[in-house]
């Protein structure tokens, strides 16, 4: 399976996967007994992992845990534990990387560049813990002023849930989890059952850094007994949510009086512009939509390229695209394993012949053999389509022809997502123009969607998010709460 010209037949792995046998942790504390959970290699289907599954009475054990915790680690001892936990991920990055290739079928490629991502957000993270975050107000600068000064200072939360996606097993968990942590916040973290052991050993390497077992808890289990008792439980301060719009639409609805952070689905458009360097916008929308499969929320899932260039970049994009070679996600050589399932791979299957159906030319690729996906590049694709109107989760890049910025603008925000977006241009004022009126929660002039520091705030708009800020910096404010004081001056 190494081009996309080759027949894919039956797979398999260069490598025997030995299966891990984990735990849900109640507080510190593993639970041996109880359902176990199989995962599997989306590749081959060989068992990735079993986990021992979490129950309503432990979704209890696990809530007063965190209630009754001291919760008096100082800004050193935060510091400590997240900055250890950075050393001990760099000491394992090639085991987390397989873990993540394991049980989510992304190449192990992408899985070594996931791990580096999340030793940078441990790395933030603990030096976020030594910065202080209060603000100085002086009351006498009005008429009506007092010689007073307020201060204020940052508080944790009494118990935060964290509900993860399964497209990046490691850094979506450690996005939620270490900020949470360095503001001093108890998290019980639900992971995704699809990719439930990087998260696991994720946990367990937390709490291996010196992290109190009452800061931090992991639950897998039904979603009735485990998720929806989380997000329904009034003792429950925050949930932080990454995941489908459904999903996260239903938690708002059932997660009552308490704050809500929603980081849902995204339809991202490259807007390549007739005065692009077309080597850049060929590598942007390349890397963009097929990277990590085309499983990120920013991947690009919708190439809007002005009529003049459009077929010279057609044409540069199935040169590149054939570049990336598909398979066993084991080898290094690999640039797109599988999607999480078999089933993930039939919906983009269906959505590309409908997409030809409606109009749209396959140019590259369009086939899938199990749950390997081909990088799939379409021409002359219909605006109306569903794979361009739905959020479409692979490796697929939908060219749709515009005629001028104004109608990439239109097209890009006609969208019901509004997560990030790209646009590759030369010209400072069509990039002014995009930045000013793209309806999305980031624009990148020159670069990929879904570019970002993991301590830079990111997060979208409309359906993809009710514009709250995740990031290393703004998530701490999400996970604590600010606590004013004044004194007499
Ligand atoms: P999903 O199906 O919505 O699942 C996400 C998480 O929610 C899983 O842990 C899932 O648990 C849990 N869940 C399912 N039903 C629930 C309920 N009724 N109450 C509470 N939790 C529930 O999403 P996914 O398919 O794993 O992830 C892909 C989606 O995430 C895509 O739409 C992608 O764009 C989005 N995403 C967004 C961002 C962002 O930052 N905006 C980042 C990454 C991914 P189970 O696994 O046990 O069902």
């Amino acid at each position: 399976m190494r081009s996309t010209d080759q027949n894919i037949s039956k797979p398999s792995a260069s490598i025997t996967i030995k299966p891990v046998h984990l735990n849900s942790y109640v507080a510190g504390k593993p639970i041996y007994s109880g359902e176990q959970l199989e995962v599997f290699f989306p590749y081959d289907k060989q068992l990735a992992g079993t986990v021992t599954m979490a129950n309503r009475t432990l979704v209890d054990d696990a809530i007063k845990s965190a209630l009754q915790g001291p919760k008096n680690l100082s800004r050193y001892e935060r510091y400590q534990i997240l900055d250890k936990a950075r050393q001990l991920l760099e000491s394992r990055q090639d085991e987390f990387a397989r873990l993540i290739t394991s049980e989510s079928g992304l190449c192990i490629r992408d899985a070594l560049y996931e791990t580096g991502r999340a030793r940078d957000v441990l790395f933030f993270a603990a030096m976020e813990t030594l910065r202080d975050d209060g603000q100085i107000f002086s009351c006498d600068i009005s008429p009506n002023g007092k010689a007073r000064k307020i201060f204020t200072t940052r508080e944790p939360l009494d118990l935060a849930v964290a509900i993860t996606p399964f497209n990046h097993p490691l850094n979506q968990v450690v996005h939620k989890v270490a900020p949470a942590l360095a503001a001093g916040t108890p998290v019980i973290l639900k992971p995704s059952e699809k990719t439930p052991l990087t998260a696991i050993r994720l946990v367990e390497l937390l709490y291996e850094a010196g992290l109190p077992g009452y800061m931090l808890s992991v639950l897998v289990g039904p979603t009735s007994e485990v998720a929806e008792q989380l997000v329904a439980d009034p003792r429950v301060s925050l949930v932080s949510f990454t995941g489908s719009v459904a999903v996260g639409k239903r938690i708002a609805h059932t997660a009552g009086y308490k704050k809500v952070i929603l980081e849902l689905g995204g339809n991202d458009p490259l807007i390549v512009l007739e005065d692009a360097d077309m080597e850049l916008a060929v590598t942007l929308a390349a890397e963009g939509a097929f990277r990590n499969s085309g499983q990120r929320c920013t991947s690009v899932k919708r190439l809007l390229v002005q009529e003049g260039i459009i077929e010279r970049f057609t044409e540069l994009m199935v040169e590149r695209g054939k570049t990336y070679r598909i398979g066993d996600p084991f080898d290094l050589e690999t640039r797109i394993g599988t999607v999480i399932d078999e089933s993930a791979a039939m919906y983009l299957e269906e959505v590309v012949q409908k997409a030809v159906s409606d109009g749209a030319e396959v140019r590259m690729g369009g086939r899938r053999q199990h749950a390997v996906m081909e990088p799939t590049i379409l021409a002359h694709v219909p605006r109306t389509t569903p794979m361009v109107v739905q959020e479409s989760f692979g490796p697929l890049a939908p060219i749709i022809t515009i005629s001028d910025i104004n109608d990439a603008i239109e097209v890009a925000n006609a969208s019901s997502y509004g997560l990030s977006s790209g646009v590759v241009t030369n010209d400072m004022q069509k990039a002014l123009k995009a930045i000013k009126e793209l309806k999305t929660g980031t624009v990148n002039i020159n670069e990929m969607p879904g570019y970002r520091l993991e301590s830079s705030p990111f997060g979208g708009i409309k359906d993809s998010g009710l514009g709250i800020k995740e990031g290393v910096i703004e998530a701490m404010k999400c996970f604590s709460y600010v606590k004013t004081f004044s004194l007499p001056w």
